[in-house]
């Protein structure tokens, strides 16, 4: 019998998975692999949070494997050595993967197929795995790739779906290939306590959920920081354990305003990875420097660490490092403005947040992450790079009533009303009774001093 592997990496589901389906192609038997590579972690990845989530997704993708005859083969170690060590074990004649954008990724993948033609095997690379529309599959005549969101949006909209892919009904796995234990979440330390669960079998429960009762009201709701009215589905997509063919197709075929909101913020997330897939430095590097010198030294790092804790004294960005901290998670309203806060309000390098982010958030993903990170520091594919949020003015605008401050500031859980954006106008007795702290800069002065480095730069 033909063996083939599947080295599965960020896209741990069997539902609408081309490279499962290619690899079973012919009656094949299969080797469904993942490698627990270490460089990966070296590349920033171990964060306690992915790696929990993780975890469950391992758990969850054996699980379903076994429902159908297969198990997963779990191997620790380096990518590119152990899958050609599976491929000896198993005789195995192609491996296929799914395509990726992060220059980690792109090294791996050249490695892995060098490596396996030089043993008479052949590697294929399947696209809209990870991604909605390929990278590069849809560009402007003057350039390899989009750098304004919305003409993009128009010819994505514009680009057909493939066919969403059913799970497999039967898998057969070599019994000689043996597999390394699988990680459990209880083993990882350093997890946020409100850590979402992980897992296939919980990205399709979700994604139903939402597509019966939260699409609908996305379009006016998805900024309403308390109302917490967005799908929640990131790192389900970050990890692939649902497919966004598959969730532009079913939100598709929901309808309505909500639905057509929603579908263009994952046109957001493959607008991103053909930005990185074109610019993978971009990771690292600004993508259209502005020429700042980001504030560096002691007042610098204490007032990043105060971002970090969620101390700034502005309680909305507070309410959000701290959300970020108990759940791994943040609203993406809160993203904005502690993004805003810290590179323009602070005037503090976007690379600083971008990391802390990297380090907590279960979503955390390096094209989202960074693309995100530029485009709120103005170094990105804002049209409007200067633009600086007022954490007061967008406190009283998203959360009106105060009720997301005095969810996750509980020195401020007693204070009513919108006063709770403004601690600082609160009798000083009442103020020094709530042990909140003071702001670390004047929003005034924080804006003259970014004005004055940008006129600069
Ligand atoms: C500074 C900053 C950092 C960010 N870091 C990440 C990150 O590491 N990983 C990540 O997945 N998203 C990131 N985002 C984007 C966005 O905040 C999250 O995707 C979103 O909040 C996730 O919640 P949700 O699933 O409920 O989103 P929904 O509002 O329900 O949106 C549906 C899906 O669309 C995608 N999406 C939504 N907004 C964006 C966006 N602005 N850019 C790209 N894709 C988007 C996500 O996959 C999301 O799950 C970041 C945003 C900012 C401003």
């Amino acid at each position: 019998m033909r063996t083939s592997i599947v080295v599965f990496t960020c896209d741990l589901r069997l539902s609408d998975h081309p490279p499962l389906r290619a690899a079973l192609r012919g009656g094949r038997r299969v080797v469904p692999l993942f490698v627990r590579d270490r460089s990966v972690d070296a590349a920033g990845f171990a964060a306690p949070n992915r790696l929990a989530f993780l975890a469950d997704c391992l758990g969850d993708l054996d699980a379903r494997l076994r429902q159908r005859g297969g198990r997963l083969v779990l191997r620790e170690g380096e990518t590119v050595m152990e899958v050609c060590r599976v491929a000896t074990e198993a005789d195995a004649e192609e491996v296929h993967m799914a395509g990726d954008v992060s220059a980690f990724a792109i090294a791996r993948e050249r490695r892995l197929r060098r490596a396996l033609e030089a043993e008479g095997r052949r590697l294929y690379v399947h696209d809209t795995v990870s991604t909605a529309v390929a990278p590069g599959a849809v560009t402007p005549a003057s350039s390899d790739h989009f750098a304004v969101f919305t003409p993009y949006y128009r010819r994505w909209s514009a680009q057909g779906l493939r066919d969403v892919l059913d799970a497999p009904r039967a898998i057969t796995v070599p019994e000689e290939v043996g597999s390394a234990s699988l990680p459990e979440r209880g083993e990882v330390s350093g997890v946020s306590p409100g850590l979402c669960a992980g897992g296939e079998t919980e990205g399709r429960r979700r994604l139903a959920a939402w597509l019966r009762s939260g699409v609908d009201a996305y379009a006016e709701r998805h900024d309403d920081l308390a109302g917490d009215a967005t799908s929640r589905l990131s790192p389900h997509l970050h990890f692939g354990t649902l497919s966004p063919v598959e969730v532009v197709y079913r939100a598709g075929r929901a309808g309505g305003a909500g639905a057509e909101a929603f579908v263009r913020q994952i046109a957001w997330r493959d607008f991103n990875r053909q930005v990185l897939a074109a610019r993978p430095d971009a990771a690292v590097r600004d993508y259209r420097t502005r020429h700042d010198r980001w504030r560096r030294g002691k007042r610098a790092e204490a007032d990043a660490e105060a971002w970090r804790d969620g101390r700034t004294g502005y309680p909305v960005v507070d309410a959000a490092m701290r959300q970020l901290r108990q759940e791994g998670w943040m609203h993406n309203r809160g993203r904005l403005l502690a993004a805003s806060f810290l590179t323009k309000t602070l005037y503090i390098d976007w690379r600083v947040g971008a990391r802390h982010f990297l380090d907590l958030l279960v979503d955390g993903d390096v094209a989202n992450n960074q693309l995100n990170w530029q485009w709120m520091a103005g170094t990105g594919t804002d049209t409007r790079p200067n633009r600086v949020l007022n954490p007061v003015a967008q406190g009283k605008r998203y959360d009106p009533d105060g009720s997301y401050v005095r969810r996750w500031v509980e020195e401020l859980a007693d204070v009513k009303g919108a006063v709770v954006h403004e601690p600082w106008r609160l009798p000083a007795q009442e103020r020094s009774r709530t042990g909140y702290p003071e702001p670390v800069v004047s929003l005034a002065e924080g804006l003259a001093r970014f004005k004055q480095a940008r006129d600069r730069a």
